[in-house]
């Protein structure tokens, strides 16, 4: 199969085909792919998703799309805004399971959280989302079409008043273990017929799949973030069980090498500052020292708890102190200010339904039952 794109009433998605995709399809019953970029734009622009409302393609198009074709977003479940405006969706998937996405409105952008997976398998020891699990991949409009759930309720009018400005995959899930489906949601996000969003505002983060970091450099336009936490092997791998497999040596590798084919991108690294973990003086100047070698600027983030974690915040005054070190030494770093906790839309806050495959879940609730620490291996 092409693409995934048959849904249970066995209508084509057209949220899952990109440009190329949606033009395949129009060639496949007859139409010129002009009748294509309308679509796309009744549905990206307009966010229209009834056929009927499409008034510019004939009558006998229209009747035929209904017959063999949707516009299927995920169900929302959920709608939760938080005090400082920060909003948050269930969006509901196929098969019981569903996913989160989190809007963060700023002064001067809006930013959507979207997320790649149900669960995740990385089992990163400080993540909420680590704590469900792993169910499966999302499809491209299932990753899309929360984009467009959230345009909706936002109101969101591509070209007049937009407020998404910025899409972060930054959700549940490790995007660079879902390729190909994310990668062709992010050309939507960023095709003039789709959302239209400059290259710049389209980030994905990884936990540092470094054979994925070079395939994606060599197939998508996106900002790159990392998640890096630790400036070392020995700490990084107990954050990051991933780091056992791809080194911080072999990422900031791969990271130089995306950068380079990208002169004017800067890699954000993302530090979640936990106390007595990694927020010593000592571990930032080893990071400044990481930082030295590539165009890199650091996202420090406080750990935002959640039931059952060992780790707690780190102060105030050691955020603080952590920064000034890196700013002292000419190292970019700002603190993301802790947004939505209110409602559960932090950074690794987010949970969803994830009906796990895997055991992960069953063992975490045994471990905090018997008191075991939740990062034992
Ligand atoms: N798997 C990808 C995408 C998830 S991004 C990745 O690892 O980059 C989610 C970001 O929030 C990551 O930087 C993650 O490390 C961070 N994060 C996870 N749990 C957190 C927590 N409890 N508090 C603060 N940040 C957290």
């Amino acid at each position: 199969m092409k693409h995934d794109t048959n849904n249970a009433s066995g209508k084509t998605n057209l949220l899952d085909l990109d440009r190329e995709g949606m033009r395949a399809f129009f060639a496949q019953i007859g139409e010129k792919p002009y009748r294509a970029d309308q679509v796309m734009k009744w549905i990206y622009h307009h966010l229209v998703d009834d056929f009927e409302a499409m008034t510019d393609l004939g009558k006998a198009l229209r009747a035929g799309l209904a017959e063999t074709a949707c516009v299927g977003p995920p169900k929302t479940l959920l709608d939760k805004v938080s005090r400082d405006g920060t909003r948050k969706w269930l969006l509901g998937m196929d098969g019981g399971n569903a996913v989160e996405a989190v809007y963060i409105p700023e002064p001067t952008r809006g930013t959507l959280c979207v997320s790649s997976q149900v669960g995740c398998g990385l089992n990163c020891t400080f993540c909420s989302t680590a704590t469900q699990g792993f169910n499966r991949n999302l499809s491209t409009a299932e990753v899309i079409g929360q984009v467009w759930a959230a345009a909706k309720h936002l109101g969101n009018v591509t070209h007049r008043q937009r407020r998404i400005t910025n899409v972060v995959m930054m959700g549940m899930g490790e995007p660079l273990l879902n390729f190909e489906p994310v990668v062709r949601a992010m050309n939507l996000m960023r095709d003039d017929l789709g959302f239209g969003l400059a290259s710049k505002r389209v980030t994905l983060s990884t936990a540092g799949l470094v054979p994925m970091i070079d395939r994606l450099s060599e197939c998508a336009d996106v900002s790159l973030a990392v998640s890096l936490h630790a400036p070392n092997d020995e700490l990084r791998t107990q954050l990051v069980p991933l780091n056992k497999k791809y080194p911080i040596d072999e990422l900031l590798a791969a990271c130089a090498r995306y950068a380079a084919r990208r002169p004017r991108t800067t890699i954000t690294f993302e530090y979640t500052l936990m106390k007595g973990i990694n927020d010593t003086p000592a571990l930032a100047r080893q990071l400044v020292r990481l930082m030295r070698r590539l165009p890199a600027k650091v996202n420090l983030i406080p750990f935002n708890p959640f039931p059952g974690t060992q780790y707690e915040r780190s102060d105030e005054d050691a955020i603080r102190a952590f920064q000034k070190i890196l700013l002292d030494a000419d190292v970019q770093a700002m603190v993301r200010r802790t947004r939505g906790d209110d409602i559960d839309a932090a950074c690794g806050q987010l949970k969803g339904q994830v009906l796990d495959r895997t055991r992960r879940n069953a063992q975490f609730r045994r471990r905090l039952e018997t008191g075991e620490q939740a990062n034992a291996a």
